[in-house]
Order: C-alpha cells, then structure tokens, then sequence
C-alpha cells in the first residue's frame, strides 16, 4: 500500500463519520489513516497469564482469571443499588460488581459454569472485588480469536464521553488494515533491516496494534521506536549539514594582535587543557566560513567566561564588534566588570547596557555601537532593543541560554545583514541523551575540568532541628574570615508566603548574629534594583558576612571567598537549581561546604534529589537523575517540549535505540551523504514523506 494512500482523510474510513472525524482530529490529532496506524497504545493489558483469586495482590493491575459464579444479589444503598456476584475458584473467592446495566446482567449472567472474567481488583472490606469485569463463557473463550496482549490507546476525556472508547479505537484500527490490505511499505533500507535484525513495517505495524506474543512486540516495539528516532536523527543532520553549506558566516581567519597579546601578557591564569580544547574549536568554526552555532557547556566555575573573553578578541581583531547578553542585571554587571577590567590591558572598548542605564548615556552608547568607536557590549534583554544597531556585530554570545526563549536567539540573528556567529554558554549541563535529541544540528564544546587547586564541595543533609549546630558551624566558618549564603525557596505562585518564610529566616538570623559583630546583606525580588545592587556589592566587597536571599543569586554571581551555601528548605527545589546554587562557592581555594535544610516531612523524589546531591557534585550525573525524575519536557520548558510529541520512543528510557540510531544516521549520510545511492532510496522516499506532511516533530526554528 503506497504511503500516498495513507494521507486519505481519516473521515473516509467506514465507523468515521464527520462528528468522530472532528473529536478524532480535536483530541488525538487524528486527521488522516497514517495518523490513525501511528496512534501506537500507551501499554497492553497481558491476558496471558490466569491468576488464580489467591494470587491476587493488594494493587494489581488488570488481571484474568477463570472461576464460576454462585450466587447473585442486590445490594441497596443510599447512594443507588449495586449488583453483588460472588465468583470462585478453587483457591478462593471474590466479588463481581456493577453499577449499570444491572438488569441485562441478571437475566444474562449463568450460574456455576465457568467464566473467563477481566478487569482491575479492589481490595475493599477485606475481599477483592471487580467492578464491571470483562466476561465470558470459558467454552467460547476456548474457541474464540485470542487476544494476548490487549492494546490501551491514548485518551482523553472527551473522546471517553462521546463514545470513542479503547474498543472502538481498535475497532477502527482493524477496519484500516482491513482496507489497506495490511501492506505497508517499507521505510527503512535493507541494509538497516538486516543488519538491525529488525522487523519489517508492516508486521510492525500489526504487531503493535494486534500483539501475537510478548516477544514479536518487543521486536515490533525496537523496529517502530528505533525508525522513530532515526528519523529524528537524520533531520537534525541534515539540518546541521545545510546549515554549514548555506549559512555563510564572517570569516575570523586572523588570530591577530589583541588576541595573542591578551594571551601572552595578560590571561590571569593558566588554562586548563579543556578551556585550551574549547578555544580551538571555537576557533576552527570561525575560520571556516560557515556561521558558528555552537553550545557551550561548562559546570559552574569551570571558567566559561574566559572562552567568551578569548572568542570576543578574535572578532575584534578581524574588525567585528561582540555582544555578550546574560539573563540578569546582576549578572551582566558581574560580567561587565570582570570583562573591562581584563580588557583594559589591551585597550579593547566595552560597554554596559541595561534597563538602568539612562538615556543619555544610553544615546551615547547607541552612537558609539553605529560608528564602531564601540568594540563591545554587554548587557542584557536592553541588547535586544531595535534601537540598539551595531556597525558590524561579528559575534554574539548567549550566557546562560536556558533563560532565554529561541525567539530572541533568533532576534539576534537578524540584527545584521549577515548573521554574526553565536555562542550559547550555559552551565546547566543538558544530559546527554536530550543534547542528542535536541541539539543534535548545534555543534557542541563541553569544558569538562575545573581550574587546578579546587576542592570538591561537601554536601550534607540537615534537618530544621539541628539549625543549632548549624548556626555554630556558621559562626566557626565566619570566624575563618569566610562568608555564607542563605537561600530561600521563591515559587511564584506563592509569593507572599515565601516572602514572610525569608523574612522570618532573617528575622531568626539577625537574632543569632547581631550587630556589630556580624553584618547582614538581604536581597529579594521585592527590593528596587539599586537596592538590590548595593546590597549585592556589600557582600562582594566583603563589608557583610551573610548573604541571606531568594534564589536570585542562582546564576553567575561570583564571591571567591564564599565558602558556605545554606540552602532552606531545599526539598522544593529542583536538582538543576540545587546544583546552581551549590556552584556559587567553592570558588576559592579553601574547602566549602553546601548544606541542605529540609524539615522531617519528605517525599520520595526530594529524597532521590537530596541524597543526590550529597553524592556527587558532577553536573552531567545529576542532569541524568533530573531528567529520570522529571521528564524531559519540564527540563526543557514548554517551548521544547516538543520532544514529547515522540509517538512511540522515550527519550530517557530509549537512550540506547537513541545511539543506536544516531549511529547510523551519522554512517548513511557519511557514505552517501546527498542520500542518492539505489540502496537508499527507501530512507530518501520516507524522509521526504516525513518533511512533507511534517511527521517529523519540528523542534527549534
Ligand atoms: P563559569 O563557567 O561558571 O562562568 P567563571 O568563568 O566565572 O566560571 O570562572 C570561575 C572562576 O574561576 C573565576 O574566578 C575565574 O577567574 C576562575 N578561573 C577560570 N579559569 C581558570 C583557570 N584556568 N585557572 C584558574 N582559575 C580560573
Ligand atoms: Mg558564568
């Protein structure tokens, strides 16, 4: 059956008139036959096996067992009558119960012969009970078509209320093989079939609809998840491959003055082998006359910002000006800051540029951006403004992209009339599994080593009843010449409340360190940005001792000679912020210390979170236990959610068919990369079908 056939309309099929076509197409995004055979079950009830009533647990599932009913009676109660049937077998007994329908059950139901019954048991009043069970005669049950595993489609609410149920999805699955023959044709080569082992299409397709086994689903499973996320692949690569054709970038040849002087003269540091690394590479991109589009990935304090100062010598001394945008006032200051006063050596101009600064010297900065005086500027969302114009924009860098929309990724792309190269920093480590899948047409440089002399920060776990012990650890630490932070949890939705937790806190903490031996600094959302900024720079200058704030300090903010982070009431955090946080001490060379306060009440996940933490301190491991705890689409934000539009693989649970699979996406485009050769003329046929009805799920502009 050619693919084309299956682009018919959904409403042709027969069982789909025009009101089921609409609810169809409304709930299930069901607008064609190929989108009714890629409707693939959430899970398959397993009628394989007969339990036995004395085999039954607690919270089992659906189960099928083979028994008689004995007697029948009705039950009635406020709430409505209910029909109660006791069924046995030879190792116990259970009940039978219904709600509806009470009448045809009666009149209909035999006695003392043998029924084969399924459904979902209770455990109530100390007997098991099945409400509306699947039933029948276990002679037609012998006789009948065996169902081994019976498929559960996805639903939703309102498909259930206007009749479209499990069985009648199934039904009108069956009605599409029946038209289409069952013949499918294939979508992957030969070459993948075999050497794959993988099953062919069509008896996939049957097999995940109409299991015959455990096994031929399993393999039908492999063969439909793998060509999913093959595909997948094999976009991104292709799109990443365009993207180096088409996307002409400036060309930085020159490793120029300003550059090797900065690094002869002024870097205050050796670099580390994987900064060194990273610069190389950034360096080949800008040398190769494609736009660069590439992620950095770096743990807190594994010293990203150095890279970008580097990257941004390179487009001045190949006559560009460099942008570098970070999420937060506090931060661009921070980076502003630290970055002139590199710069400075080598008389490399820079500016900052925020929503504070003032019209006037904002008109200057605009003036100088036009005429190139400017060589760089650094700020934040104010970059994004149309009045900001630049004179020749080489390069922009993205610090900390996960607070930024791809929208304004892409705003800045179109700022020039070629589009300067881009670097995405961020030290929230994507796993590796999503970096694959998402990323997979991004290049990507990972810094994966800290500076030298570093010491490994010590976690612990703290319950609220021994803040005590740990206001005394504080003061010892103080007493070091140190400094603290104390962070409170700030969740929108209950802001007041998490406003008085971190006054109340304060409150507690100004009673226990009093003036004048201690001094405090408190910033939070509810204070003007000045305030916030001297209160910030209070604490950088090393006036105040404690840092007690919400979790604006989470990105950036870089206090040396911090060396505790007290994290309160760290069961409502997530582990990506709890690790942000930590990374804000042990920046220094003395030993720092992250303790987390939570009261005794934990769920089981704060529980993986918090032992999770006390455990390691990389940033990819804890990534990979966030995404196993919470899914990809609450990593990655709504607007990329569309990682969870994968029809039948799990990104986190699939990762192996996820390598497998780019693997040989990488390996057909490397030996036939325009996808030309006979042999593949079925990927090349499936992918274009694919690109054309938009089956493949469109991820970042
Ligand atoms: P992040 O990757 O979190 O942005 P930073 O660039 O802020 O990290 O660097 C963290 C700290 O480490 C800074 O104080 C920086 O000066 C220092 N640093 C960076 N690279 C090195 C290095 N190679 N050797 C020693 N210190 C370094
Ligand atoms: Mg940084």
């Amino acid at each position: 059956m050619n693919a084309n056939y299956l682009q018919t309309p959904i409403t042709y099929l027969k069982g789909v008139g025009p009101n089921r076509a609409e609810t169809l197409q409304g709930e299930l995004g069901i607008h064609t036959y190929q989108d009714l055979l890629n409707l693939f079950p959430n899970r398959y009830l397993d009628k394989t096996k007969y339990y036995k009533v004395a085999e039954l647990q607690r919270n089992s599932s659906e189960v099928q067992l083979i028994g008689k009913i004995v007697n029948i009676k009705t039950i009635e109660q406020k709430k409505g009558k209910r029909l109660v049937a006791t069924f046995l077998d030879d190792t116990g007994k259970m009940e039978l119960v219904w709600f509806r329908g009470q009448k045809w059950i009666r009149e209909n139901l035999k006695l003392n012969i043998p029924y084969v019954i399924f459904g979902k048991c209770n455990w109530y009043n100390g007997v098991f009970s099945m409400p509306h069970p699947e039933m029948e005669l276990l002679e037609d049950h012998k006789k009948g078509l065996k169902v081994f595993m019976q498929p559960i489609y996805p639903s939703t609410e309102k498909l259930s209320n206007r009749g479209i149920t499990n069985r009648v999805v199934s039904k009108l699955i069956q009605q599409l093989f029946i038209e289409t023959k069952a013949e499918f044709s294939e979508t992957l080569s030969d070459a993948l079939l075999h050497e794959l082992r993988l099953m062919n299409k069509s008896d996939a397709l049957l097999n995940i609809h109409f299991p015959k086994s455990q096994e031929l689903l399993a393999k039908a499973q492999f063969r439909l998840k793998f060509e999913e996320l093959f595909y997948i692949q094999m976009q991104l690569l292709i799109k990443k491959m365009l993207h180096k054709q088409k996307i002409k970038g400036f060309n930085f040849d020159q490793v120029g003055e300003l550059f090797n002087e900065f690094y002869e003269e002024h870097l205050p540091f050796e670099l580390t082998g994987a900064q060194k690394r990273v610069i190389k590479e950034i360096r080949s991109d800008l040398g190769s006359n494609a736009q660069m589009n590439r992620l950095l990935q770096g743990d807190v304090g594994s010293g990203k910002t150095i890279v970008a100062v580097m990257t941004m010598l390179l487009a001045i001394d190949n006559g560009y000006q460099a942008c570098l945008m970070a999420p937060t006032e506090i931060l661009a200051n921070q980076h502003y800051n630290g970055i002139k006063e590199l710069l400075d050596k080598v008389g490399v101009s820079c500016a900052l540029l925020t929503g504070s600064v003032k019209k006037g010297a904002r008109k200057i900065i605009h003036e100088q951006l036009e005429n190139g005086e400017l060589h760089i500027l650094i700020g934040t969302h104010a970059l994004l403004e149309d009045k900001v114009q630049y004179k020749n924009l080489g390069l922009a860098i993205v610090d900390e992209q996960h607070r930024f929309g791809v929208a304004q990724r892409s705003k800045l792309w179109h700022k020039n009339e070629y589009p300067p190269h881009i670097l995405v920093m961020t030290a929230t480590p994507i796993p590796r599994t999503l970096a694959m899948s998402l990323y997979g047409d991004l290049d990507i440089s990972v810094i994966d080593e800290l500076p030298p002399g570093r010491k490994p920060i010590k976690t612990v776990h703290r319950f609220d009843s021994n803040r005590l012990k740990v206001f005394g650890f504080i003061k010892d630490e103080i007493k070091k010449g140190r400094q603290i932070y104390v962070v409170y949890p700030l969740i929108q939705e209950s802001e007041a409340l998490d406003y008085k937790d971190l006054m109340d806190g304060y409150e507690s903490i100004a009673r226990d360190f009093p003036l004048p031996d201690y001094q405090i600094s408190i910033v939070h959302g509810k204070m003007k940005p000045a305030d916030k900024d001297y209160e910030m720079e209070r604490f950088v200058r090393g006036e105040t001792q404690i840092m007690v704030a919400t979790t604006v300090i989470e990105v950036g903010v870089n206090v040396p000679n911090a060396s505790v982070m007290i994290i309160e009431s760290a069961e409502r955090f997530g582990l990506s912020q709890l690790h942000q946080l930590r990374g804000r001490v042990g920046r220094g060379a003395d030993q720092s210390f992250c303790i987390l306060m939570t009261s005794h009440k934990l769920s089981a996940e704060a529980k993986t979170r918090l032992e999770t933490m006390v455990r390691t301190n990389d940033g990819f491991e804890i990534a990979e236990v966030d995404l196993r705890l919470r899914g990809p689409g609450d990593i990655m934000g709504t607007q990329q959610s569309g990682v969870l539009n994968l029809k039948i693989a799990d990104i986190v649970k699939d990762n192996d068919i996820l390598k497998t699979a780019r693997y040989h996406a990488i390996q057909l485009l490397k030996q036939d990369p325009g996808i030309e050769k006979p042999e593949n003329m079925v990927v090349r046929y499936a992918y274009s079908q694919l690109v054309k009805y938009k089956n493949i799920w469109n991820y970042i502009s």
